[in-house]
């Protein structure tokens, strides 16, 4: 493959782990300059080394880090040409039971901080000649999901986010797409397995399957595709892909 990013510099949220750590392997395989970041040192570590790019801790739910850590970022590749936004989280409870501290924590990692990584890439990416944003939306952006009401609501958001950004730079050089993946077999799986092992008392197994047979494939989605997909998003080639919400889910939204 061409190294048609060759040179680029994409930001990956949550880049250590996963989708983002997909990510990362892909646009370095096709030449561009990675930064990965996340909370734990030690899975950034690893995707770093395997890139050769750099790494940077921050917390996204804090406005202050996301801006001191894109500095870092500059400071080691230069201007932020493709970000995606990555990291997020997922929690699980009946809707009764549901706690307003887990709603506030669903939105502000996974909706709040979005808002927050776009405008602080957004000069660097409207300057760039294919200025890319990526959101790591999800099938919850689609349709409603039983037991993860804030979960639902945070991805539904993600999608309003990245569709009028399209629109409002749709005359520039910067395009706004969405991935929707469903179950990816990836640590976010492996954690709602075991919360809904926990809420019903099913065994661990029955629970993956129960998971794994929401996708309608009757599979869990390689994160590898996903990162190829990102990746090709990213491409110059990709110009006119804009306001897109991309599933990458075996069929379920079909
Ligand atoms: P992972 O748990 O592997 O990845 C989530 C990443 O986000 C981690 O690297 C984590 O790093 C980072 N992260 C979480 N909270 C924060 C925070 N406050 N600040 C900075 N980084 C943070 O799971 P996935 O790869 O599956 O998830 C990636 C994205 O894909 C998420 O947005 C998720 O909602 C979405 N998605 C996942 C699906 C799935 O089935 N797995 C389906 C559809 C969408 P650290 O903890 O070190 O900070």
């Amino acid at each position: 493959m061409p190294n048609w990013l060759e040179g680029r510099h994409a930001l990956i949220t949550g880049g250590g782990t996963g989708i983002g750590a997909s990510a990362a392997t892909h646009l370095h395989a096709a030449g561009a300059k990675i930064t990965v970041t996340g909370r734990r040192p030690e899975p950034l570590e690893t995707i770093r080394k395997i890139v050769n790019g750099a790494a940077v801790q921050c917390d996204v739910t804090d406005r202050e880090q996301i801006v001191r850590a894109f500095d870092q970022a500059r400071a080691a590749n230069g201007p932020i040409e493709m970000l995606i936004v990555n990291a997020g989280i997922a929690e699980s409870a009946p809707f009764h039971k549901m706690k307003r501290e887990s709603w506030d924590r669903i939105i502000a990692t996974n909706l709040t901080a979005a808002f927050d990584c776009a405008q602080a890439a957004l000069s660097d990416l409207l300057k760039s000649d294919s200025g890319r944003l990526i959101f790591v939306a999800s099938v919850a952006s689609l349709r409603g999901v039983p037991y993860a009401a804030h979960y639902a609501a945070s991805k539904h958001g993600l999608l309003g986010l990245m569709r009028s950004l399209a629109a409002e730079y749709a005359k520039t050089n910067l395009t706004v797409n969405a991935v929707c993946p469903g179950y990816v077999d990836t640590p976010m799986t492996d954690q709602s397995v075991a919360r809904v092992s926990e809420i019903t008392g099913r065994s661990e197994g029955d629970a993956r399957s129960a998971i794994t047979n929401m996708n309608a494939s009757g599979r869990l989605v390689d994160p590898d595709g996903i990162g190829t997909m990102i990746m090709t998003l990213c491409l110059p080639q990709s110009r006119d892909i804009n306001g897109a919400a991309v599933t990458i889910d075996g069929g379920t939204s079909a």
